[in-house]
C-alpha cells in the first residue's frame, strides 16, 4: 500500500481565504481532502493532517511545521495540500497546481493533478507552478499544492461549495495522485448512479406511460425519464383510477 498524506490547508483561527457570499476555504479543503481519502483508500493509506476544523499548530509557523511533519515521521510516499485561492480582483479565476522550485518528482505530482483537474473542473488552465511555499519546502517526499479555484470570485465561491462540484475535484485529484503512483484506481460509482436490477423495469415504466396517456394522467409528451417516485406515484394513481371506476 501507498503511503499519501492529504493536507486541508487552513483551519481553525485560520479560515483561509474568505469568499464574498462569506464560504470560508478551510471548510472547503476539509470537505474535498476528506473525499479524496476515501476515494484514494483501496490503493493507498491516507492520512489527513487535519480531519476537523481546527488547526495543528497555535501559530502559522507550528501549524505548517506540524503539516510537514506529519508526512516526514510517517515517510509518506506523496503529500498534497488542497486550498481555494483568493485575490483582491473579484475576477481572478481559474485553477493552479504548485510544486517546490525545482523539485522533479514535485513537479511531476503537481503535473499528474493538474491535467487531471483542467479537463474535469473546466475552469481556466492557470498552470502548473512553482513556489517556495513552506508546507511544501518542508516536507521530503513529492508534495505539491493545489488551488482549486478562486474563493474570492463569486462564480467560483459558488461552485467551491457545490457538493457536486467539490466530488469532481476530488475525484480528478485522487485520480491524478494514482497516476502519479502508478495505482490502479477504478471509478466509484455514484450513489444515486446504480444500475436497475430489474431488467423487465423498461417495460414496466412503458406500460405505465400508456395506460396514464390513455387515461388521460399524462400528456403525450410526458418524459419517461423522471425519477423513480414520479412512476410510483403515477402507478399509484393508475390504480386509484381503476377503484374509482370499478
Ligand atoms: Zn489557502
Amino acid at each position: 500500500m501507498f503511503k499519501v498524506v492529504i493536507d486541508p490547508g487552513h483551519g481553525g483561527e485560520d479560515p483561509g481565504a474568505v469568499g464574498p457570499g462569506g464560504v470560508q476555504e478551510k471548510s472547503v479543503n476539509l470537505a474535498v481532502a476528506k473525499r479524496i481519502a476515501s476515494l484514494l483508500s483501496p490503493v493507498a493509506e491516507v492520512r489527513l493532517t487535519r480531519t476537523e476544523e481546527e488547526a495543528l499548530g497555535t501559530d502559522d509557523r507550528s501549524d505548517l511545521y506540524g503539516r510537514a511533519a506529519l508526512a516526514n515521521e510517517w515517510v509518506a510516499d506523496c503529500f498534497v495540500s488542497i486550498h481555494c485561492n483568493g485575490a483582491a480582483d473579484p475576477s481572478a479565476h481559474g485553477t493552479e497546481t504548485y510544486h517546490y522550485p525545482d523539485s522533479g518528482q514535485g513537479r511531476e505530482l503537481a503535473q499528474a493533478i493538474h491535467s487531471r483537474l483542467i479537463p474535469d473542473l473546466g475552469l481556466t488552465d492557470r498552470g502548473v507552478k512553482q513556489a517556495n511555499f513552506k508546507v511544501l519546502r518542508q516536507t521530503d517526499c513529492p508534495a505539491c499544492l493545489v488551488e482549486l479555484a478562486f474563493i474570492s470570485n463569486p462564480e467560483e465561491e459558488r461552485l467551491l461549495e457545490n457538493r457536486d462540484f467539490q466530488e469532481t475535484a476530488a475525484q480528478a485529484v485522487a485520480a491524478g495522485i494514482a497516476d502519479f503512483l502508478g495505482a490502479c484506481l477504478q471509478p466509484a460509482p455514484a450513489p444515486e448512479t446504480v444500475a436497475p436490477t430489474n431488467p423487465e423495469l423498461d417495460d414496466w415504466k412503458l406500460k405505465i406511460v400508456r395506460e396514464a396517456r390513455e387515461a388521460g394522467l399524462i400528456s403525450q409528451d410526458h418524459d419517461p425519464d423522471e425519477s423513480g417516485a414520479v412512476w410510483f406515484v403515477l402507478a399509484i394513481a393508475l390504480n386509484l383510477l381503476k377503484v374509482v371506476k370499478g
